[in-house]
C-alpha cells in the first residue's frame, strides 16, 4: 500500500510538471512537438533523479501487477475486449520514451522538427533505455507474455525497402536491451490500415491475445481520438477538454493495465485547445 501511495505521489508530482510545460508548448507549429532547446520538459528529463524515480516507479508497479493480470482471465486491458478467455497474453507498448530515451535528440536537433531527422539520429547513435523497462519486459516474458511494439514512426519508401525505419527501430529496442523480431515490431503506415490512430494496431493485436497491459507517454497510446486533428476511424478533433474527459471516464485502468511514463517535452497533449 505504502508503495501505491507513493506512486501516485510521484504521478500527481509529474502531471503537475506537464502542466507547467504545457504553457511554453502549446504554441507550438508542429502537430504533436512541444519542444524548444531550453524547454524545461528537455532539461527535466534529461538531468532530474525525479524523472528517473518515476520511471521506475512505474515500471516497479507494473511488473508487481504482472502475476495478477496474468492470472485473471477476465481481465483485459482493452475496454472493449472480451471473451478472451482463452486467448495468450501480451502487452502493448510504444517506443519512443516508452522503451528508448530520445532526450539527447530533443535536445541537440535542429528545429523544425522531422521523422527523417529523429530517424537518422536513431541510426547514428546507440539507443538508450528507459529506467526500469528491460527488467520489465524480462519478467514479463519469464512469465509467458507477448511483447508488441507498436510505434508512430513512420515508413518511408526508399528503393525497394518499404519501411526502412522498421529497421531502425528493431535496431534500437535490441540495442536498449530488450530482443524483439520483425512480427513484434509494428510502425505508422506499415500497412495501409496502419495509420497513426494506434487503436487501430491494438485491435489487431487483440484478435489473437488478450492484452494485459498498455505502456506509453503518450494518451493516444491508450484511448482512441486523442489528437487536435481527427485521424482515420476518428471523426472529430480532441480538445483539452474532451482528452481530460476521457482521461477521467478511464481512471480505473490507471495504476491498474495501463501505465503511462512522463513526456513534457512533445506529444498529442502540445497542439489541443
Ligand atoms: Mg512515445
Amino acid at each position: 500500500m505504502a508503495r501505491t501511495f507513493s506512486f501516485f505521489l510521484q504521478l500527481a508530482a509529474c502531471v503537475f510538471l506537464l502542466s507547467a510545460c504545457a504553457a511554453t508548448s502549446r504554441d507550438s507549429s508542429h502537430d504533436d512537438r512541444g519542444r524548444g532547446e531550453t524547454s524545461p520538459g528537455i532539461i527535466w528529463v534529461q538531468t532530474s533523479a525525479e524523472y528517473d524515480a518515476i520511471t521506475l516507479s512505474v515500471y516497479r508497479t507494473a511488473q508487481d501487477a504482472l502475476a495478477e493480470k496474468i492470472a485473471d482471465k477476465t481481465w483485459s486491458a482493452l475496454p472493449y475486449q472480451t471473451h478472451a478467455e482463452n486467448l495468450p497474453t501480451a502487452i502493448i507498448l510504444d517506443v519512443d520514451e516508452t522503451v528508448v530515451s530520445n532526450v539527447e535528440f530533443q535536445r541537440s536537433f535542429i528545429p523544425p522538427f522531422s521523422d527523417g531527422k529523429l530517424d537518422a539520429w536513431n541510426r547514428a547513435n546507440r539507443a538508450v533505455p528507459v529506467n526500469g523497462v528491460v527488467e520489465f519486459a524480462e519478467r514479463a516474458r519469464q512469465l509467458g507474455v507477448t511483447l508488441f511494439f507498436l510505434t508512430n514512426r513512420p515508413c518511408a519508401a526508399t528503393g525497394d525497402d518499404p519501411c526502412p525505419q522498421k529497421t531502425t527501430t528493431l535496431q534500437d529496442i535490441n540495442e536498449a536491451g530488450i530482443a524483439v523480431d520483425a512480427e513484434f515490431v509494428m510502425l505508422s503506415g506499415e500497412r495501409a490500415e496502419w495509420g497513426k490512430e494506434k487503436s487501430v494496431r491494438r485491435d489487431y493485436v487483440a484478435e489473437n491475445y488478450r492484452v494485459i497491459m498498455l505502456m506509453g507517454d503518450d494518451l493516444g497510446d491508450f484511448i482512441a481520438c486523442t489528437r487536435k486533428n481527427p485521424l482515420h476511424p476518428c471523426t472529430e478533433g480532441a480538445t483539452i477538454a474532451s482528452r481530460e474527459a476521457a482521461t477521467l471516464e478511464h481512471q480505473d485502468y490507471w495504476g491498474n493495465g495501463w501505465y503511462i511514463l512522463p513526456n513534457p517535452m512533445h506529444g498529442s497533449w502540445t497542439s489541443v485547445k
